[in-house]
């Protein structure tokens, strides 16, 4: 479910053709509800996800498929019992696309900067996909640290929005 599945909810039985998909998957899901999630567990049999919020009860689980590099969802807890966040208000007043883009983007700043490399590029690189007419620039200062990103919206492809 690399492609079809990609705007889709994360649901039990789901397969990602690598961990990063899933994890970007993941994302996606959590920017959309305006939450940020932390990983509890990341291995090559396991990796588990909880609300970054304590004691919520949302989480997403998968298992390592053998031999290959698929994740495959286990368990899904869709339901956040945590109250909502200023981000999550905030997300609702606004519909505007390059707000959501930014958004995005601060939240994977936030919540998962220790693995903000790998992810950056496969989401801009989904982004430009679903959106044609995209421009985006990943700006590094001379130590390579990431310093901002640029991102100019164009068009959905589908009615079914990426952003
Ligand atoms: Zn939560």
């Amino acid at each position: 479910m690399s492609e079809g599945g990609y705007n889709e909810e994360i649901k039990v039985l789901d397969i990602f053709d690598d961990k990063e998909l899933l994890k970007l998957a993941i994302g996606r899901q959590c920017m959309e509800q305006g939450k940020q999630y932390k990983t509890t567990r990341s291995s090559k049999e396991r990796f588990e996800v909880v609300c970054l919020v304590e004691n919520c009860s949302w989480m997403v689980s998968a298992r390592g498929i053998k031999s290959t590099t698929a994740f495959q969802v286990t368990k899904v807890v869709d339901q956040h019992t945590c109250y909502a966040t200023n981000l999550e208000s905030n997300y609702r007043q606004s519909k505007k696309k390059a707000w959501r883009a930014k958004q995005y983007a601060l939240l994977m700043l936030r919540g998962t900067q220790e693995d903000l490399f790998t992810k950056l590029p496969s989401y801009l690189h989904n982004l430009v996909k679903h959106n044609p007419g995209t421009v985006t620039q990943i700006r590094t200062d001379d130590d390579d640290r990431f310093e901002f990103v640029y991102i100019a919206l164009g068009c959905p492809v589908s009615s079914d929005n990426f952003l």
